[in-house]
């Protein structure tokens, strides 16, 4: 990733047109996991009702058997900060619950074009909490919410179209306003990062989540970029479990994962893996967003 030399495959807009398609897939994906989600249920429940959404869209999923992994989403629980497979875990009331989709859907001429997304959600006894909830925890709220303004915050700097840790520097920030307000300390993870996207999930380049000395390359029309701030109540050190993939903080500390797919477009950017394209997110940090629908 360094020095900026590797190729970053740019999009023409009917690719990105077709992105555009991959990323309502997994948004739906994520509104029915969250609106599903209860007490009592599995995380394979979960990626079961993913699957489903996938299958009666006509998409393939991106995430089943890459590098093999075993399933459609992966379901990472309180400390468990990404990469969890879905399996036998019970939910419990309280629980903060990460879940990351991807879904490709191929062109005419039959190549696949894709997108990542994630969401964290605190569940209560009748399902997911809403935002502020006085049922979830307060600590854990915050973390939440503090994760997902340090996402939108980090698509926001791709609006101005500077360089690619413009998007790291305003992700760190978001989340030093968010912990100073609450007290609370919040750790970035620093060892997992975003990334490019389009015809394959991952691509260059890596997109970090803190600020660095270096700026990194310049921003440009067609790059499609996975934005995805993952935040600990904690540290944010992280080991990988024996299974060879859940991802945990080190301190044992709760975590949370926020996800979009985000397409650079002349006129300005567009979240693929949002419904409103992150109209409203986005226009409270002052940016309007181009939409390709
Ligand atoms: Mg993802
Ligand atoms: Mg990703």
């Amino acid at each position: 990733m360094a020095f900026g030399r590797e190729r970053v495959e740019l999009k023409t807009l009917e690719q990105v047109r077709v992105m555009r398609r991959a990323g309502l897939v997994v948004a739906d994906v994520l509104a029915a996991v969250r609106a599903s989600a209860r007490p009592g249920m599995t995380t394979a429940d979960l990626d079961v009702v993913a699957s489903g959404v996938i299958d009666a869209a006509g998409a393939t999923s991106n995430f089943l058997g890459y590098h093999g992994f075993p399933a459609t989403i992966c379901t990472s629980v309180n400390d468990e900060v990404i990469h969890g497979i879905p399996g036998p875990r019970v939910l419990q009331a309280g629980d903060v619950v990460s879940v990351d989709a991807g879904a490709f859907v191929r062109d005419a001429a039959g190549k696949g074009w894709h997108g990542d997304s994630a969401t964290t959600f605190i569940l209560g006894a009748d399902g997911t909490l809403p935002s502020g909830s006085p049922d979830a925890d307060p600590a854990d709220d915050a973390l939440v919410r503090a994760t997902e303004a340090a996402m939108w915050a980090g698509i926001a700097a791709l609006a101005q179209r500077g360089r690619l840790n413009d998007v790291g520097r305003a992700v760190e920030a978001a989340l030093e306003v968010a912990g100073a307000a609450t007290g609370q300390e919040l750790g970035i993870v620093e060892e997992y990062v975003g990334h490019g996207i389009g015809s394959a999930m991952h691509l260059p380049p890596d997109v970090l989540n803190y600020a660095t000395s270096s700026r990194g390359i310049p921003l440009k029309t067609g790059m499609c970029l996975a934005i995805e701030p993952m935040v600990t109540r904690g540290s944010g050190q992280t080991r990988e479990l024996a299974d060879g993939w859940t991802v945990v903080t080190s301190d044992g500390s709760r975590a949370a994962h926020w996800e979009h797919s985000v397409a650079i477009l002349e006129d300005g950017i567009t979240v693929l893996t949002a419904p409103d394209a992150g109209a409203e997110r986005l226009a409270a940090l002052g940016v309007d967003v181009v939409s390709v629908d």
